[in-house]
């Protein structure tokens, strides 16, 4: 008799993602080589202890419901696949679609090498990890519209924070004007923790590894850290948003990427639950800012501009990355950078500011391949997924995509991380001077990059090309030139 399996991705880690009327379903741990973009991506050991022990779990509480469910470890899916079908007799199976775009070639080849062996592949659309499909998107948008205009439609579509007549709740769309605040008298907050799992130390073991911070490979034990950040740090996450702190990585923000990315919580989920929440309007509408508008709006920009994506270089950086992101980040001696380098490559956890601000502004500023930079963030963070890498790394961090995404480079001198951190009173560097031998990179790096690319602020900030002329521009070219040197 045929039978049919479901082969469930490492993204779809909870029920919602199975067709629960089946009795068969696989899920493979892949152990090979992966490649993207013709290189092999090594990925950190943490992902891939989330991604082991996520498996193992959803598949040891699928055979306490009576599931003929199957854990295996396997070079590569086809091996995997293949073993399952044929130790119990499967003629075909069902996968939902992947999101990740590599992936989604892997499964079309897939879907040919298991055919010859008379085993079919159906894949299925994904529902569950965006509010909306893409298809809906491009129905809606010729061409992907500014985030805050796509955020506006999306809290109207699915009702939330808004009245009856399509308005904002409080009156506004966005608060973030109260929401960029720096807290001197900040005290370091808790981070969510647990038991480890069985799954988990599975996992552990098989990779001879710890996780350094408390991820959930459980979705009961995502629903509890969602609690953990709604109870705990909800009421502070706005105010405190882009602040950083030399002994706070976390601050208030809910640690929530690497579980709704690998499918233990749904985003509409997280999103419904703090709308439901009752806490001062900027946590509120800044939080659901982030989920609602721009997770969902990185997934269908990626998607529509996935094809020329990787070929875009605006401004034809190309410069390796220095040794020190992969290693010895005492190497570098700028303390924002390696406060935050050494956080990511021991925890693969980094917040927003410091990704944007400091890792993306150093390397957008020091001339860094966007494209390698890219390769670094996926292969060194656990939330790390093409579809939400790419867009931010490329097209918000590193303009690479030539203001598709962002009217102007993000970039800023230490004046912007002296007022959102403590880092600067600990650095060798000093953030108030330009010219001098202690001046802080920043700063000249600033100066040069706006000299060199002033046609990226001339209509969106005037105001940077009038302070440009105040500047001494041969000197910072300068300092530029000898600090690049060091690199
Ligand atoms: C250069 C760069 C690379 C990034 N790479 C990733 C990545 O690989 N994976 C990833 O999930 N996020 C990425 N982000 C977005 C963001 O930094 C992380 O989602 C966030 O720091 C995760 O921590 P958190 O869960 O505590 O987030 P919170 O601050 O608590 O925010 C809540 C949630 O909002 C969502 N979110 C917020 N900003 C974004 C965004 N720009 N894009 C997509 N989702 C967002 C996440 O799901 C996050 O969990 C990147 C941002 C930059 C600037
Ligand atoms: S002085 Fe400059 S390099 Fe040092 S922490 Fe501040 S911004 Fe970073």
């Amino acid at each position: 008799m045929s039978k049919t399996a479901q082969f469930i991705l490492y993204n779809q880690l909870r029920e919602d993602y199975l067709d629960m009327s089946l009795e068969h379903f696989c899920y493979v741990h892949h152990t090979g080589k992966i490649n993207f973009l013709e290189q092999e991506l090594k990925l950190n050991t943490a992902s891939k202890v989330i991604d082991y022990a996520g498996g193992y779990n959803l598949v040891e509480s699928l055979q306490k419901s009576g599931k003929n469910a199957e854990f295996i470890c396997a070079a590569n899916f086809f091996e995997g696949m293949l073993t399952f079908a044929q130790k119990n007799n499967i003629s075909s199976f069902i996968i939902i679609k992947p999101v990740e775009n590599y992936v989604f070639e892997n499964i079309l080849k897939l879907q040919k090498k298991l055919k010859k062996q008379n085993i079919e592949l159906e894949m299925r659309e994904d529902t569950q990890s965006f509010f909306i499909s893409h298809a809906l998107f491009e129905k809606q948008y010729s061409k992907p519209p500014v985030m805050e205009n796509f955020y506006r439609y999306m809290r109207k579509k699915f009702e939330i924070m808004v009245d009856n007549d399509g308005n904002p709740e409080g009156g506004s769309w966005n608060y973030d004007s109260e929401n960029r605040s720096f807290d001197k008298k900040h005290q370091a907050t808790k981070l969510f923790s647990g038991d480890k799992n069985e799954g988990l130390q599975k996992a552990e073991a098989f990779y001879n590894f710890e996780l350094k911070i408390f991820q959930p490979t459980k979705r009961e034990e995502a629903l509890l850290m969602l609690n953990y950040f709604v109870q705990n740090h909800l009421e502070r996450f706005g105010e405190l948003e882009d602040a950083m702190y030399q002994n706070d990585p976390y601050v208030y923000h809910s640690m929530l990427s690497t579980s709704i990315n690998f499918g233990l919580l749904s985003p509409k989920e997280v999103v419904l639950r703090v709308a439901n929440t009752d806490t001062a309007l900027n946590n509120k509408e800044g939080f659901i800012r982030q989920i609602l508008g721009w997770r969902e709006y990185m997934y269908h920009f990626f998607q529509h501009y996935k094809d020329s994506m990787y070929l875009r270089n605006h401004f034809e950086h190309e410069a390796d990355l220095p040794d020190f992101f992969w290693s010895q980040v005492e190497k570098s001696d700028m303390n924002c950078l390696t406060t935050t380098l050494k956080q990511v490559q021991d925890e693969n956890f980094s917040h927003h500011i410091q990704r944007l601000m400091v890792i993306g502004n150093f390397s957008l500023l020091t001339e860094r391949d966007p494209h390698e930079l890219n390769r670094w963030f996926f292969e060194y963070y656990t939330d790390a997924f093409e579809w939400v890498v790419s867009p931010n790394v490329l097209a918000m961090s590193q303009f690479s995509d030539g203001g598709r995404l962002a009217t102007k480079p993000y970039i800023a001198s230490a004046n912007y991380i002296n007022k959102m951190s403590d880092y600067c009173k600990n650095c060798s560097y000093n953030y108030k001077e330009k010219y001098t031998e202690d001046a802080c990179p920043f700063n000249y790096l600033y100066w040069a990059f706006v000299d060199r690319n002033k046609t990226a602020f001339e209509g969106r900030q005037p105001f940077v090309i009038s302070n440009l002329k105040k500047i001494d521009v041969e000197k910072v070219q300068e300092l530029k030139s000898k600090f690049m040197k060091k690199l």
